[in-house]
């Protein structure tokens, strides 16, 4: 059921000026100087990033050094194979730096300048944010610091080279496990103490207010793209719109402006292997609500509460938590979440590279397999658009290594 009949109605009620979607999101923070920070923030988002100079300025740079508007796609091998299903891609990996995550980034970055902020900080767990948001630093001229765990420091040895080669500063972070937890902890006291001067830039739809408001709206161009795109290859809407859900921002940027359409919205969790405790990062589907990293929403957590281990072989996609709009929409029933195994993604990594000629990123690839699986399952002629977030370079060895010998490759 739809209860939304217009998107800008939508979007002026969720959120609310405290940053809630229903019950989801919000701002918990103890430290008194983060709480003014964040005020800072949201009061410089609301202003600023609606200023017709910013939207302009905003326009051109994904124009001009994104390389957007990004294609959609009629994948037609693909779907005469799989019979019926017409499967349309969104074309993220050719976003400039090969994922959807610049477009949040660029729009921080702009936000930064305009706030008259001269340093970016942030965390990374595989480095794709981290990279990204180095990448806005040296276009506006910004200092960039990137805090790393030195476990993740010592396996991501290309994303370190890339973000460093950029001009960021990546400081390891050696306490805990060292890994991306720490990193986030590390990278809000730094905001704490620097805030008069930096701006903390998260990589995802989550977060306390205002950062899943903020991150949504920097990625419905995504959305707002593809609508436009498949409505004038096809003359229609699609049937069911899909994408992967981590934190939850391509997918949330993907879905916004389809909310008031007669469309079915899929976000896809990576099942990994299988339900047990660890085995996957599907927070919507068996997690539950509480408060994490400083929003309330669904999260995966352990007997006390703490934020649990969790596991997929997408590393972008293995997140306790997810953002607060995905939560209520769950709730909702706007928006159906599903999980799809690590070895089902690969197929469908397998089957685009083949087929299409296009390599999708194993995240990506969670999103695509759930529509293969529809395109099978289901005899009748409907059209499923998917939001490709990445392209799969990064994933390649990784894929030969563990799967090479299964699928043949
Ligand atoms: C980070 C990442 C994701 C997951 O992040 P979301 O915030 O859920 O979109 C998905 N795909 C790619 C390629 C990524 O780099």
């Amino acid at each position: 059921m739809n209860k939304y009949r217009d998107y800008d109605n939508y979007t002026k009620e969720y959120p609310n000026e405290e940053g809630y979607f229903g019950k989801y999101g919000g701002a918990f923070m103890d430290d008194p100087e983060l709480v003014k920070a964040f005020q800072e923030y949201a009061d410089g988002y609301n202003t600023i990033a609606q200023s017709s100079q910013f939207i302009s300025e905003l326009r051109r740079i994904r124009k001009d050094f994104q390389g957007r508007p990004t294609p959609t796609y009629h994948c037609q091998r693909l779907s005469n194979l799989l019979g019926m299903t017409q499967i349309y891609v969104k074309r993220e990996d050719l976003n400039h730096t090969g994922a959807h995550k610049l477009n949040h980034c660029m729009g921080e970055g702009l936000l930064a300048k305009y706030m008259g902020k001269k340093k970016l900080i942030a965390e990374t767990g595989a480095g794709q944010h981290g990279v990204a948001l180095a990448t806005a630093a040296a276009y506006f001229g910004m200092e960039c610091d990137i805090y790393m765990g030195e476990v993740d420091i010592a396996k991501q040895a290309p994303n370190v080279a890339r973000m460093k080669l950029l001009g960021a500063r990546v400081i390891p972070v050696s306490f805990g496990a060292k890994t991306l937890k720490e990193a986030v902890d590390a990278a809000f006291n730094a905001y704490a103490e620097e805030y008069r001067d930096a701006i903390y830039c998260i990589g995802t739809a989550a977060g306390p207010h205002p950062f899943p408001l903020m991150v949504r709206d920097f990625q419905s161009v995504v959305g707002q793209e593809a609508r436009a795109q498949f409505i004038e290859q096809t003359g229609h809407l699609p049937d069911k719109v899909m994408a992967a859900v981590g934190g939850g921002s391509n997918a949330i940027g993907t879905f916004i402006p389809f909310i008031a359409d007669p469309v079915e919205l899929i976000g896809v969790e990576p099942g990994g292997r299988g339900a047990g405790y660890g085995e996957n990062a599907a927070s919507i589907t068996y997690g539950r609500e509480g408060v994490m990293h400083g929003f309330n929403s669904y999260m995966l957590a352990d007997e006390d509460g703490a934020p649990a281990a969790v596991y997929s072989n997408a590393s972008g996609l293995d997140y306790p938590s997810v953002g607060p709009e995905h939560a209520m929409l769950r709730d909702q029933g706007r928006v159906n979440y599903v999980t799809v195994s690590d070895e089902e993604a690969i197929e469908a990594l397998v089957m685009l590279s083949k087929y299409e000629g296009i390599i999708p990123a194993i995240e990506s690839s969670h999103a695509l397999a759930h529509a293969i699986k529809l395109a099978r399952e289901v005899g009748k002629p409907e059209s499923i658009l998917v939001t490709l977030s990445g392209r799969g370079d990064k994933d390649l060895d990784y894929v030969l290594e563990n799967y090479g010998e299964k699928f043949n490759i």
